[in-house]
Protein backbone atom coordinates (compact mmCIF):
# COMPACT_ATOMS: atom_id res chain seq x y z
CA UNK A 1 0.00 0.00 0.00
CA UNK A 2 1.56 3.56 -0.90
CA UNK A 3 2.95 4.85 1.95
CA UNK A 4 2.15 8.81 2.92
CA UNK A 5 4.40 10.92 4.92
CA UNK A 6 4.42 15.08 4.54
CA UNK A 7 4.93 18.94 6.14
CA UNK A 8 2.42 20.30 8.22
CA UNK A 9 2.85 24.20 8.59
CA UNK A 10 0.96 27.50 8.21
CA UNK A 11 2.31 28.78 5.63
CA UNK A 12 3.29 25.52 3.51
CA UNK A 13 3.52 26.51 -0.20
CA UNK A 14 7.13 27.51 0.80
CA UNK A 15 8.73 24.49 2.04
CA UNK A 16 11.45 22.90 0.00
CA UNK A 17 10.99 19.62 1.62
CA UNK A 18 8.58 18.13 -0.69
CA UNK A 19 11.04 18.31 -3.90
CA UNK A 20 13.66 16.78 -1.41
CA UNK A 21 11.82 14.27 -0.44
CA UNK A 22 9.97 13.39 -3.48
CA UNK A 23 13.45 13.12 -5.71
CA UNK A 24 14.50 10.52 -2.90
CA UNK A 25 11.19 8.33 -3.56
CA UNK A 26 11.22 8.47 -6.59
CA UNK A 27 15.33 7.83 -6.99
CA UNK A 28 14.38 4.42 -4.27
CA UNK A 29 12.06 3.36 -6.03
CA UNK A 30 9.02 3.53 -3.39
CA UNK A 31 5.67 3.25 -3.78
CA UNK A 32 5.39 6.93 -1.52
CA UNK A 33 4.70 10.09 -1.50
CA UNK A 34 5.40 13.22 0.19
CA UNK A 35 2.76 16.15 0.57
CA UNK A 36 2.49 19.43 1.58
CA UNK A 37 -0.10 19.94 4.27
CA UNK A 38 -1.51 23.12 5.35
CA UNK A 39 -3.04 22.95 9.12
CA UNK A 40 -5.60 25.68 10.42
CA UNK A 41 -3.31 27.97 12.89
CA UNK A 42 -5.82 26.97 15.95
CA UNK A 43 -6.44 23.48 15.48
CA UNK A 44 -3.35 21.94 14.87
CA UNK A 45 -3.86 18.67 17.08
CA UNK A 46 -7.72 18.08 15.55
CA UNK A 47 -5.61 18.40 11.83
CA UNK A 48 -3.06 15.62 12.97
CA UNK A 49 -5.70 13.17 14.24
CA UNK A 50 -7.32 13.32 10.83
CA UNK A 51 -4.01 12.97 8.95
CA UNK A 52 -3.01 9.55 11.46
CA UNK A 53 -6.92 8.55 10.76
CA UNK A 54 -6.43 8.81 6.86
CA UNK A 55 -3.25 6.36 7.46
CA UNK A 56 -0.64 9.02 6.76
CA UNK A 57 2.51 7.39 8.04
CA UNK A 58 3.87 10.31 9.71
CA UNK A 59 5.13 14.16 9.44
CA UNK A 60 7.56 16.65 9.26
CA UNK A 61 6.28 19.42 11.28
CA UNK A 62 7.29 23.55 10.47
CA UNK A 63 6.49 26.83 11.55
CA UNK A 64 4.85 27.35 13.98
CA UNK A 65 3.61 24.46 14.99
CA UNK A 66 6.60 22.52 16.59
CA UNK A 67 6.10 23.30 20.09
CA UNK A 68 2.13 22.36 19.47
CA UNK A 69 3.92 19.15 17.68
CA UNK A 70 6.08 17.83 20.72
CA UNK A 71 2.74 18.58 22.87
CA UNK A 72 1.33 15.73 20.97
CA UNK A 73 3.80 12.97 21.52
CA UNK A 74 3.67 10.17 23.27
CA UNK A 75 7.10 9.21 23.12
CA UNK A 76 9.55 12.00 22.53
CA UNK A 77 13.23 11.84 21.66
CA UNK A 78 15.63 12.89 24.53
CA UNK A 79 16.56 15.72 21.59
CA UNK A 80 13.12 16.76 21.52
CA UNK A 81 12.39 16.73 24.98
CA UNK A 82 15.18 19.14 25.72
CA UNK A 83 14.76 21.31 22.52
CA UNK A 84 11.12 21.92 23.68
CA UNK A 85 9.76 21.09 20.03
CA UNK A 86 9.68 18.56 17.44
CA UNK A 87 9.83 18.51 13.63
CA UNK A 88 9.34 14.95 13.34
CA UNK A 89 5.66 12.96 14.16
CA UNK A 90 4.87 9.37 12.85
CA UNK A 91 2.32 7.58 14.01
CA UNK A 92 1.80 3.89 15.40
CA UNK A 93 -0.50 1.80 16.74
CA UNK A 94 0.49 2.65 20.37
CA UNK A 95 0.59 6.59 20.02
CA UNK A 96 3.34 8.98 18.20
CA UNK A 97 6.82 9.02 18.44
CA UNK A 98 8.51 12.24 17.74
CA UNK A 99 12.16 13.52 17.25
CA UNK A 100 13.97 16.42 16.66
CA UNK A 101 15.69 16.11 13.33
CA UNK A 102 17.03 20.24 13.67
CA UNK A 103 19.23 19.48 15.59
CA UNK A 104 20.90 16.39 13.70
CA UNK A 105 20.85 18.30 10.39
CA UNK A 106 22.55 21.23 12.23
CA UNK A 107 25.48 18.85 13.29
CA UNK A 108 25.79 17.32 9.65
CA UNK A 109 25.59 21.00 7.90
CA UNK A 110 28.81 22.24 10.19
CA UNK A 111 30.75 18.58 9.92
CA UNK A 112 30.94 19.63 6.11
CA UNK A 113 33.55 22.14 7.30
CA UNK A 114 35.32 19.71 9.56
CA UNK A 115 33.07 21.08 13.14
CA UNK A 116 32.73 18.61 15.55
CA UNK A 117 30.80 19.57 18.89
CA UNK A 118 34.20 18.88 21.30
CA UNK A 119 35.69 20.95 19.03
CA UNK A 120 35.22 24.28 21.28
CA UNK A 121 32.87 27.11 22.44
CA UNK A 122 29.90 27.43 20.19
CA UNK A 123 27.68 30.57 19.87
CA UNK A 124 24.35 31.21 18.93
CA UNK A 125 22.53 33.99 18.19
CA UNK A 126 18.95 34.03 19.10
CA UNK A 127 17.28 32.87 21.22
CA UNK A 128 13.77 31.90 19.61
CA UNK A 129 12.75 28.08 18.38
CA UNK A 130 15.79 27.05 16.54
CA UNK A 131 18.22 28.53 18.96
CA UNK A 132 16.65 26.21 21.74
CA UNK A 133 16.89 22.93 19.34
CA UNK A 134 21.12 23.82 18.18
CA UNK A 135 21.57 24.16 22.05
CA UNK A 136 19.99 21.29 23.10
CA UNK A 137 21.42 19.45 20.06
CA UNK A 138 25.41 20.69 20.87
CA UNK A 139 24.94 20.22 24.22
CA UNK A 140 24.37 16.24 23.51
CA UNK A 141 26.77 15.50 21.24
CA UNK A 142 29.45 17.30 23.75
CA UNK A 143 29.93 20.86 23.21
CA UNK A 144 31.98 22.25 26.18
CA UNK A 145 30.14 25.11 26.15
CA UNK A 146 27.02 27.23 24.56
CA UNK A 147 26.93 30.51 24.21
CA UNK A 148 23.72 32.34 23.48
CA UNK A 149 23.39 36.06 22.63
CA UNK A 150 19.89 37.71 21.93
CA UNK A 151 18.13 41.00 21.37
CA UNK A 152 15.76 40.61 24.40
CA UNK A 153 18.29 39.09 27.37
CA UNK A 154 15.91 37.48 29.62
CA UNK A 155 14.93 35.04 26.42
CA UNK A 156 18.61 34.02 26.51
CA UNK A 157 18.94 33.93 30.00
CA UNK A 158 15.87 31.50 30.43
CA UNK A 159 17.11 29.62 27.54
CA UNK A 160 20.35 29.16 29.00
CA UNK A 161 18.56 28.40 32.55
CA UNK A 162 16.65 25.19 31.54
CA UNK A 163 19.47 23.90 29.50
CA UNK A 164 21.98 23.03 31.93
CA UNK A 165 25.18 24.59 33.27
CA UNK A 166 27.08 23.81 29.71
CA UNK A 167 24.73 26.56 28.37
CA UNK A 168 25.31 30.28 29.32
CA UNK A 169 23.76 33.26 28.16
CA UNK A 170 25.92 36.46 27.57
CA UNK A 171 24.95 40.26 27.24
CA UNK A 172 27.87 41.02 24.40
CA UNK A 173 28.99 39.34 21.45
CA UNK A 174 32.18 40.59 21.54
CA UNK A 175 32.66 38.65 24.79
CA UNK A 176 31.37 35.63 23.42
CA UNK A 177 33.26 35.45 20.11
CA UNK A 178 36.62 35.15 22.08
CA UNK A 179 37.64 31.82 21.54
CA UNK A 180 34.61 30.20 19.75
CA UNK A 181 35.04 27.67 17.59
CA UNK A 182 31.56 27.68 15.99
CA UNK A 183 28.98 31.38 15.65
CA UNK A 184 25.41 30.27 14.12
CA UNK A 185 22.66 32.83 13.55
CA UNK A 186 19.21 31.34 14.64
CA UNK A 187 17.75 34.66 14.72
CA UNK A 188 16.02 35.53 11.47
CA UNK A 189 17.84 38.50 10.63
CA UNK A 190 18.72 38.32 7.12
CA UNK A 191 15.70 36.76 5.92
CA UNK A 192 14.95 38.05 2.05
CA UNK A 193 18.76 40.01 1.88
CA UNK A 194 18.13 42.37 4.68
CA UNK A 195 21.00 43.42 7.25
CA UNK A 196 22.46 40.28 9.34
CA UNK A 197 22.68 40.33 13.48
CA UNK A 198 25.40 42.33 14.61
CA UNK A 199 28.52 39.87 14.33
CA UNK A 200 32.11 41.23 15.52
CA UNK A 201 33.85 38.49 13.72
CA UNK A 202 37.26 40.60 14.55
CA UNK A 203 36.53 38.95 17.90
CA UNK A 204 36.70 35.35 16.74
CA UNK A 205 39.39 33.17 15.68
CA UNK A 206 39.84 33.18 12.26
CA UNK A 207 39.36 29.08 12.14
CA UNK A 208 35.87 29.54 13.46
CA UNK A 209 33.35 28.02 11.46
CA UNK A 210 30.38 30.10 10.68
CA UNK A 211 26.79 29.03 10.16
CA UNK A 212 23.53 30.93 9.25
CA UNK A 213 20.41 28.77 9.67
CA UNK A 214 18.60 31.55 7.10
CA UNK A 215 18.66 30.02 3.56
CA UNK A 216 16.77 33.12 1.77
CA UNK A 217 19.16 33.97 0.10
CA UNK A 218 21.72 31.19 0.69
CA UNK A 219 24.68 33.75 1.36
CA UNK A 220 23.38 35.55 3.75
CA UNK A 221 24.67 39.58 4.55
CA UNK A 222 26.48 37.56 7.87
CA UNK A 223 27.43 34.82 5.83
CA UNK A 224 29.15 37.47 3.02
CA UNK A 225 31.14 39.19 6.20
CA UNK A 226 32.36 36.18 7.72
CA UNK A 227 33.65 34.92 4.15
CA UNK A 228 35.15 38.50 3.70
CA UNK A 229 37.35 37.55 7.34
CA UNK A 230 37.69 34.11 5.78
CA UNK A 231 35.43 31.92 7.86
CA UNK A 232 34.96 28.50 6.83
CA UNK A 233 31.09 29.21 5.90
CA UNK A 234 28.38 27.05 5.83
CA UNK A 235 24.60 27.95 4.32
CA UNK A 236 20.92 26.91 5.62
CA UNK A 237 20.26 24.96 3.08
CA UNK A 238 22.96 22.15 4.08
CA UNK A 239 21.24 21.88 7.60
CA UNK A 240 17.62 21.82 6.12
CA UNK A 241 19.03 18.54 3.85
CA UNK A 242 20.67 17.03 7.11
CA UNK A 243 17.41 17.28 8.84
CA UNK A 244 15.38 15.89 6.15
CA UNK A 245 17.65 12.64 5.93
CA UNK A 246 16.60 11.31 9.44
CA UNK A 247 13.05 12.17 8.69
CA UNK A 248 13.43 10.33 5.80
CA UNK A 249 14.33 6.89 7.31
CA UNK A 250 11.91 7.69 9.99
CA UNK A 251 8.97 7.86 7.80
CA UNK A 252 10.15 5.14 4.79
CA UNK A 253 12.40 2.63 6.82
CA UNK A 254 15.29 3.22 4.86
CA UNK A 255 17.97 6.20 4.67
CA UNK A 256 17.70 7.94 1.50
CA UNK A 257 19.25 6.45 -1.67
CA UNK A 258 22.78 7.62 -2.12
CA UNK A 259 23.64 9.92 -5.37
CA UNK A 260 21.07 11.87 -5.56
CA UNK A 261 21.86 15.67 -5.37
CA UNK A 262 19.26 17.48 -3.51
CA UNK A 263 21.07 20.60 -3.13
CA UNK A 264 20.69 21.44 -6.85
CA UNK A 265 17.05 20.20 -6.64
CA UNK A 266 16.37 22.26 -3.52
CA UNK A 267 17.84 24.89 -5.33
CA UNK A 268 15.77 24.89 -8.40
CA UNK A 269 13.08 25.01 -5.87
CA UNK A 270 13.85 27.77 -4.58
CA UNK A 271 13.74 29.87 -7.68
P1 LIG B 1 11.73 32.59 16.41
O1 LIG B 1 11.38 31.58 17.45
O2 LIG B 1 10.69 33.54 15.93
O3 LIG B 1 13.01 33.43 16.94
C1 LIG B 1 13.48 34.55 16.23
C2 LIG B 1 14.79 35.04 16.83
O4 LIG B 1 15.25 36.12 16.02
C3 LIG B 1 14.68 35.57 18.27
O5 LIG B 1 15.86 35.28 18.96
C4 LIG B 1 14.53 37.08 18.04
O6 LIG B 1 14.99 37.86 19.13
C5 LIG B 1 15.46 37.28 16.86
N1 LIG B 1 15.11 38.51 16.13
C6 LIG B 1 14.05 38.69 15.33
N2 LIG B 1 14.05 39.97 14.85
C7 LIG B 1 15.15 40.59 15.37
C8 LIG B 1 15.71 41.89 15.25
N3 LIG B 1 15.13 42.83 14.49
N4 LIG B 1 16.86 42.17 15.92
C9 LIG B 1 17.45 41.22 16.69
N5 LIG B 1 16.96 39.94 16.85
C10 LIG B 1 15.83 39.66 16.20
O7 LIG B 1 12.25 31.87 15.06
P2 LIG B 1 12.95 30.44 14.95
O8 LIG B 1 11.92 29.40 14.70
O9 LIG B 1 13.88 30.26 16.10
O10 LIG B 1 13.76 30.58 13.55
C11 LIG B 1 14.87 31.46 13.43
C12 LIG B 1 15.42 31.39 12.00
O11 LIG B 1 15.99 30.09 11.75
C13 LIG B 1 14.34 31.59 10.93
O12 LIG B 1 14.86 32.42 9.91
C14 LIG B 1 14.10 30.18 10.39
O13 LIG B 1 13.65 30.18 9.05
C15 LIG B 1 15.48 29.57 10.52
N6 LIG B 1 15.48 28.09 10.58
C16 LIG B 1 16.17 27.41 9.62
C17 LIG B 1 16.22 26.03 9.67
C18 LIG B 1 17.00 25.29 8.61
O14 LIG B 1 16.82 24.08 8.45
N7 LIG B 1 17.90 25.95 7.91
C19 LIG B 1 15.55 25.32 10.67
C20 LIG B 1 14.86 26.05 11.65
C21 LIG B 1 14.83 27.44 11.59
P3 LIG B 1 14.02 38.29 20.34
O15 LIG B 1 13.94 37.12 21.27
O16 LIG B 1 14.68 39.47 20.94
O17 LIG B 1 12.66 38.61 19.72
Amino acid sequence: MKVIAGVVGNPIAHSLSPAIHNAWIVAAGLDAEYEPFLAPLDDFAGFVADLRDKGVRGVNVTIPFKEEALALASTPSDLARMAGAANVLVFHDGGIRADNTDGKGLLEALATQGFQPGDGPAVILGAGGAARGAAAALVLAGSPQVRIVNRTRERAHALAASLGDKVLDYQHAEDAFADAAVIINATSLGLGGGEGPHAPFECAPGSAVVMDMVYKPLVTDFLDKAAERGHPTVDGLEMLIGQAKPSFEAFFGRPPPAGIDVRAIALEAMR
